[in-house]
C-alpha cells in the first residue's frame, strides 16, 4: 500500500460523465485551473491529476476528453463500455486512481462549488480520512428536486440508514479508505451509505450549490428510484421487519374478527357482510402484493450479488505523459 502522505497529498479529482459535451469542456478547464493552483500553493503534490471517468456517453464526450487528456497530462480519462450508472463510474474511478493519497469525487457539471476542495484538503490535514460536502441551499434545485431529495431522506432515516442529508457523492477520501472499499465488493453500490458504515474519522465541509449551465440532468426518474432503492436494500432489513410486523398485526385482526363472526353466527344474524368481505379481501390482497414486492427486491439484490460480476469495465485509459498513468 502507498505511504500515506499528509502533508502534501497527490489528489486525484474523480469526475464521472455522461453525455456532458455541452459542459465537459468549462469544467475541465475551471478544475485544472483549481488544481494547478493548488499545486503552486504547494497544497497538494505536483502528480496531482484529473481522472474523467467517461460511463458510456453517446454523445461527443469521449472525442473532447480524449483530446483533452491527450494534450494535457493533467487530464487522465478512463472509459467504460457502456453506461454503468453514476455510483459505479464513481467506483470505477476510486478504484483506477491508485497513484493517488486522496481522491476527491465531484460532479461533471460543477454544481457543487469547487472551491470547497481547499477546505476538504485542509480537514485531511488535520487527520480527517473522510470530508463529506454537505449542501448550504438547494437554491439551484426546481420544487420536484428539492421534494423528493426531502422525502428521501426521512423515509432513509426511517428505515434505519444513517446518511448524511444533503451529503450527495462530493467528497474526500483517503488511501486508507480506498483500500478499504476494496474489501467490499457488493454490487449493489450505493457509496453513501457505505463510506460512514467503514467508520474512518471523517469530517464535514458546507458549500453552496448552483444551477447546472448547459445540458440536462443525467438522473432520470429511474435513476433516482433505482438509486432510492438500492440506498434503501443495500443498508437495511428494516422493510423485511415491517412486513412481518404488518402480517402479525393484520393476523390479529383477523382472529378478531373471526370471533366476532363466529359470535354472530352463533346469535343466527345475518351476516351483512359483502362491503366488509370486499374492503378486507382489497386491502389483504394490496398488503400481500407489496411485501411480495419487497421481498422480490431483496431477492432480486441477492441474485445479482451472487453472479458476482464486475461494476464495470474499462474499454481504454487516455493520458498524455504516463506510460502507466494507474
Ligand atoms: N452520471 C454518470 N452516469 C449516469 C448518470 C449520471 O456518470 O448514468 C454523472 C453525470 O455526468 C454527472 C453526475 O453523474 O457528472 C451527476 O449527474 P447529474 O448532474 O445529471 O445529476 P443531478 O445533479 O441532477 O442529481
Ligand atoms: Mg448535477
Amino acid at each position: 500500500m502507498k505511504e500515506l502522505n499528509r502533508e502534501l497529498p497527490d489528489l486525484y479529482l474523480v469526475v464521472p460523465c455522461y453525455n456532458e459535451e455541452e459542459i465537459i469542456l468549462e469544467s475541465a478547464a475551471i478544475m485544472k485551473n483549481k488544481i494547478s493552483d493548488l499545486i503552486s500553493q504547494c497544497v497538494i503534490g505536483k502528480n496531482s491529476r484529473i481522472m474523467f471517468v467517461n460511463d458510456g456517453s453517446k454523445d461527443n464526450t469521449f472525442n473532447l476528453l480524449s483530446d483533452a487528456a491527450r494534450k494535457d497530462p493533467v487530464y487522465i480519462l478512463v472509459s467504460l463500455v457502456g453506461n454503468t450508472g453514476h455510483q459505479n463510474a464513481l467506483w470505477a474511478g476510486i478504484m483506477t486512481a491508485s497513484k493517488a493519497d486522496i481522491v476527491i469525487t465531484i460532479d461533471a457539471d460543477l454544481q457543487q462549488d469547487i472551491n470547497a476542495i481547499d477546505d476538504f484538503v485542509k480537514c485531511y490535514k488535520n487527520g480527517a480520512d473522510v470530508v463529506y460536502g454537505v449542501r448550504n441551499t438547494r437554491e439551484g434545485d426546481g420544487f420536484f428536486k428539492k421534494f423528493t431529495a426531502l422525502s428521501y431522506y426521512k423515509f432513509m432515516h426511517l428505515m434505519g440508514s444513517k446518511i448524511l442529508e444533503n451529503h450527495a457523492d462530493y467528497r474526500l477520501i483517503s488511501r486508507k479508505v480506498i483500500e478499504a472499499l476494496k474489501e467490499y465488493n457488493e454490487s449493489n453500490l450505493f457509496l453513501r451509505g457505505l463510506i460512514p458504515s467503514l467508520g474512518f474519522p471523517s469530517d464535514i465541509v458546507y458549500f453552496d450549490t448552483k444551477e447546472r449551465t448547459g445540458g440536462e440532468t443525467k438522473y432520470t426518474l429511474s435513476k433516482m428510484f433505482k438509486l432510492a432503492t438500492d440506498g434503501i436494500t443495500s443498508f437495511t432489513i428494516r422493510p423485511l421487519r415491517i412486513i412481518s410486523f404488518t402480517g402479525f398485526i393484520t393476523m390479529l385482526f383477523s382472529i378478531i374478527l373471526a370471533i366476532i363472526s363466529i359470535i354472530e353466527w352463533l346469535q343466527g344474524k345475518n351476516v351483512p357482510g359483502y362491503t366488509t368481505l370486499l374492503l378486507v379481501t382489497l386491502f389483504m390482497s394490496g398488503i400481500i402484493l407489496l411485501s411480495l414486492g419487497v421481498i422480490g427486491e431483496y431477492l432480486g439484490k441477492i441474485y445479482l450479488e451472487t453472479k458476482n460480476r464486475p461494476k464495470y469495465l474499462i474499454d481504454c485509459v487516455i493520458s498524455k505523459d504516463m506510460d502507466d498513468p494507474l
